[in-house]
């Protein structure tokens, strides 16, 4: 089914086609080639990250996350339950039991202050999502953390270029993960980065993104063959991905711009609907500068957001929802939990709705959804 408007369209931005072209003629189309470290670099000079290392999605730097932390089965990691399922299943993997924490209505970030409560002699790590790209209060959850000698894992899937206090989101914690999955706002289809901020984690991260081989080391002549050293799986993507990648990454600031614009044409045009009590926007502040990844508007209850996501599909426009709560899916109650545990993450998920939100989103599309999600809502 096509919609007249899309939730996401993937774009062009520049020289993807070129540069992809340009892997073929220099004769290295996997893993760790040319485009791969202009990525790297990019994002480590681009973002201050000590580390950067392309992978092959936001899941897998996830997964590469809780192998380098060492979790085992029967560890307690922490997380919201209000995210994407691979924040969970990258510890779940390793064994590790997930204790979920509601958010804050405000930001829909994990709620720092209901961290602690559930910390127990086998927490290990907390796993934070920057949910539409606005920072956890990470001053808070960096201090819980070192009280308790736990690892801080951000989920920056959708926070790449959105900052905290100045800092880049994805280099406060130990780890960060970025995705550049094609719903996302810079892409390649299908890819991913680990930033590793804790220096001691560097040598063994490109150990384990290389089939727990010491490979790396010996293309660089530290070693005169390369085995089996450590576990680990195939995490890094083509160069052609990563080729496709850099040219969107030329066009950070421009890309920033068109996102910021699209966010700011929606929020000035539903205040109104806002002041009247119909719906509640979304978070923003200055101190905590959005990659503005999405646009979702809170309706007053369920049966109106779906109401409103149906008429609008009349209309030819595609809004969609997330997340069913991890801690009511099929897997999340295999762990205990049930209906009523966190009432913040179950109330926001049945009331959220997302609008259309891609690059090349015109202003006269704006306009027809902005026309007919007034015109409905207020039906
Ligand atoms: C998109 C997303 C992911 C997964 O990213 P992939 O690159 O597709 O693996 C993980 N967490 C969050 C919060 C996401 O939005």
């Amino acid at each position: 089914m096509r919609y007249k408007i899309p939730f996401n369209k993937p774009n062009l931005a520049g020289k993807e086609l070129s540069y992809i072209k340009k892997t073929v003629e220099l004769g290295k189309i996997s893993g760790d080639g040319y485009f791969t470290r202009k990525c790297q670099e990019f994002i480590e000079e681009k973002f201050k990250a000590k580390k950067c290392f392309l992978t092959t999605s936001c899941t897998h730097a996830l997964e590469m996350s809780a192998i380098l932390i060492d979790l085992k089965p029967g560890d307690e990691v922490i997380a919201p339950s209000y995210t994407f399922v691979s924040t969970a299943n990258a510890f779940v993997l390793r064994g590790a039991v997930p204790v979920f924490v509601d958010i804050d209505p405000l930001t829909l970030n994990i709620d720092h202050s209901k961290i602690e409560e559930k910390i127990t002699s086998k927490t290990k790590a907390i796993f934070v999502v920057h949910y539409a790209g606005v920072g956890c209060d990470m001053d808070k959850i960096t201090k819980i953390a070192r009280k308790y000698n736990l690892f801080v894992v951000e989920d920056a899937a959708q926070a790449v270029n959105s900052r905290y206090k100045g800092r880049f989101l994805g280099t406060i914690g130990d780890f960060g993960a970025f995705s550049f999955h094609e719903t996302k706002n810079y892409n390649c289809g299908e890819g991913g980065a680990i930033l590793i901020n804790n220096k001691k984690f560097t040598d063994r991260a490109e150990i384990v993104r290389e089939k727990g081989t010491d490979r790396n080391k010996f293309f660089r002549g530290e070693v005169d063959k390369y085995t089996w050293v450590d576990t680990g799986s195939s995490y890094l993507p083509s160069d052609m991905l990563a080729a496709y990648l850099y040219a969107q990454f030329e066009n950070l600031n421009k890309i920033q711009k068109i996102r910021k614009n699209i966010f700011g044409y929606y929020y000035k045009n539903f205040k109104s609907l806002e002041k009247s009590g119909r719906l509640k926007l979304p978070f923003d502040s200055d101190s905590r500068e959005s990659s503005y990844h999405m646009f979702y508007i809170i309706l007053p209850n369920e049966k109106l957001r779906d109401k409103l996501m149906n008429a609008l599909k009349e209309k030819d426009i595609l809004a969609i929802f997330h997340y069913t709560p991890l801690h009511l899916s099929k897997m999340g109650k295999t762990y205990g939990y049930k209906k009523g545990d966190l009432p913040v993450t179950e109330n926001i998920s049945g009331r959220l709705l997302r609008l259309p939100f891609y690059n090349s989103l015109t202003k006269k599309e704006m306009d027809y959804v902005i026309y007919w999600v007034r015109k409905l809502i207020n039906k």
